[in-house]
């Protein structure tokens, strides 16, 4: 094993970074690691199968070689709309022109222009508007024979270009949440430990539910992450966090698809409601996007950054800025060094876990809560917790504790599953004897790693008798001796 790294660095705030060509060898993933990142995210809207499997590969390796708990985190692209290719990349458009969009594949002219999504001409109607690229051209529909062909007229932007991606912001899309090649790059992913998987453009609790089903399938333990970019998805925010393990607030597609100032309030709704129901959210895209080419970001992106950090967010993401950029170390440390200094303002009122009686969960719930009341109150130096799902950190992780938690858990693909959550450390332990005995190992297993000093006061919630493997039911305090 190589030298152990300093996790002590990385704040409770987690980064998640996406690999791309700009950071995907063993050398730069080590790097981002040691900047901040704590989960890596493989965007399968790019690269090949081929690409992913070294990286994650390399990812497992560098787990082992410098015993860390980096998350692999997987984005299946979902029904994700392109133009197709334009003769000469390129056309340029007045306001007022009419194109004619098609669902059989062609070389985009002005006479027509191929769309990548089969029901595209049945889907839509006349009135409602199709952006593309980010909504820097706005069409809207003035005649479909709803089967093959749309007409649609330029409202604002003046060109078009090769393989945009489009958003239909009006219209209730027929396709199902999983495309044909979602299924393949879900099936080839569960081949490998990978801890999370991000379904692009959710819709409804049953996208959710449905995926992970095909996970249990497998027999795989991957959890779930749905990506919130669709109005439907706001609507029914509720019932998709129920059904999900965690959720994305996918700003880039989010930020197309309803009004663009909602964005902020939709950001702070949604944190509160992840918080309140213990499950880890993460806030992504444009975070420090001008770190795609500066070395430095502006100032309205730190604020960015920091404020995602005052909601409670779990994690923060960085898309381009690490797949692609030029600076992906540099942004990775300016990140970490935002989050460092803005969880010092840091404050949960308004934003505790709701307890409910009607829950099968209702009794652990009740014991990971009164273990960070009790925590907070006597200023410990950090809950600890023994998982085997992992419900135990999510849960003692929605109360944003003031003290650091430790996590111990057997099961090893579990322990980089919770990297994504807000201030959880995690070791490997399978000494599950008995609890007195338990309590005692994971304390002297923290002081030989330096983690506790002797006179700190511990919280440590178990489970009694252990060898029920049942919830978390006990708290108590250890003086470190
Ligand atoms: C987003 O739209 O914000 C997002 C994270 O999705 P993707 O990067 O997959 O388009």
């Amino acid at each position: 094993m190589k030298t152990p790294m300093q996790i002590e660095d990385h704040q409770n705030t987690k980064i998640v970074a996406t690999v791309g060509p700009a950071c995907s060898s063993p050398e730069m993933l080590l790097k981002l690691v040691q900047a901040g990142v704590d989960v890596f995210r493989l965007n399968f809207s790019h690269g090949s199968h081929a690409d992913h499997e070294e990286v994650i590969h390399r990812v497992l390796k560098l787990n082992e070689e410098y015993n860390v708990n980096i998350g692999i985190l997987v984005d299946l692209q979902g029904p994700k709309i392109r133009v197709g290719k334009i003769k000469d990349e390129t056309l340029e458009l007045q306001q007022g022109d009419v194109l004619t969009f098609v669902s059989e594949e062609c070389l985009g002219t002005m006479e027509q222009i191929y769309m990548s999504y089969e029901p595209f001409a049945s889907d839509v109607s006349v009135g409602e508007r199709v952006l593309v690229d980010d909504g820097k051209l706005i069409l809207e529909v003035v005649e479909t024979n709803k089967k093959d062909t749309v007409k649609l007229k330029v409202l604002y932007g003046n060109s078009i270009s090769s393989n945009k991606g489009v958003n239909l912001p009006d219209t209730a899309i027929s396709q199902p949440a999983m495309t044909e090649k979602d299924h393949e790059d879900l099936q080839f992913a569960l081949q490998f430990p990978i801890n999370w998987v991000a379904l692009s453009f959710v819709r409804s609790a049953k996208d959710m539910k449905d995926l992970r089903a095909l996970i249990e399938e497998r027999g795989h333990a991957a959890k779930t992450i749905a990506k919130i970019e669709k109005p439907e998805a706001v609507k029914y925010i509720d019932q998709i966090i129920k059904a999900s393990n965690a959720i994305m607030i996918a700003r880039g597609d989010l930020g197309v698809e309803v009004p663009m100032e909602q964005l902020p309030s939709i950001q702070k709704r949604i944190i509160k409601k992840c918080i309140q129901r213990a499950r880890p959210v993460i806030v992504a895209t444009q975070m420090m996007d001008s770190m795609i080419t500066s070395p430095t970001p502006t100032r309205a992106e730190i604020s960015d950054v920091a404020n995602a950090v005052l909601d409670g967010a779990d994690a923060v993401m960085l898309s381009g800025e690490t797949s692609v950029g030029a600076h992906p170390v540099t942004v990775v440390e300016a990140m970490n060094k935002i989050l460092a200094e803005t969880e010092k303002s840091y404050s949960m009122e308004g934003k505790s876990p709701k307890l409910s009686k009607k829950s099968g969960t209702f009794l652990s719930d009740t014991v990971c809560a009164a273990a960070a009341k009790i925590a907070e109150n006597i200023g410990a130096k950090a809950i600890i917790g023994l998982t085997i799902s992992g419900y135990t950190a999510f849960r003692v992780s929605s109360h944003r504790p003031p003290c650091k938690i430790y996590i111990f858990s057997e099961k090893r693909q579990i322990l980089s599953t919770l990297n994504l959550v807000w201030g959880v450390r995690c070791f490997y332990y399978d000494g599950f004897a008995n609890t007195e005995e338990t309590i005692y190992d994971v304390v002297e297993l923290l002081k030989k790693k330096n983690q506790v000093e002797q006179g700190e006061l511990l919280v440590n919630t178990g489970i009694m008798p252990l060898a029920d493997r049942g919830r978390t039911n006990l708290v108590k305090i250890t003086v470190v001796d």
